[in-house]
């Protein structure tokens, strides 16, 4: 079991050649230039990078709204002493 095999391409499910391009190494379509699906080194697709990107996103809306809330109730626990 090789990880090659592995990889597929995300557009129309065919093989994937190893290329190096501007920004390093990634899979490219065996079909290319007919299919452009592409995925990084570590084998994401276009797609799954953007789900990646935007779940670390959504991750630090969820930090920072934990720590606003805390900073809230902070700021009522003290005004509750006064
Ligand atoms: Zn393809």
């Amino acid at each position: 079991m090789g990880a090659y095999e592995s990889v597929k391409c995300p557009d129309c499910g065919g093989e994937m050649i190893s290329r190096t391009g501007k920004f390093g190494v990634f899979w490219g379509c065996r079909d290319f230039p007919r299919c452009k699906g592409t995925r990084d080194s570590e084998g994401r697709s276009k797609a799954d990078r953007e789900k990646y990107k935007e779940e670390q996103q959504r991750e630090r809306d969820t930090y920072d709204r934990d720590v606003e809330w805390h900073r809230n109730k902070e700021d009522n626990i003290h005004w509750n002493k006064k």
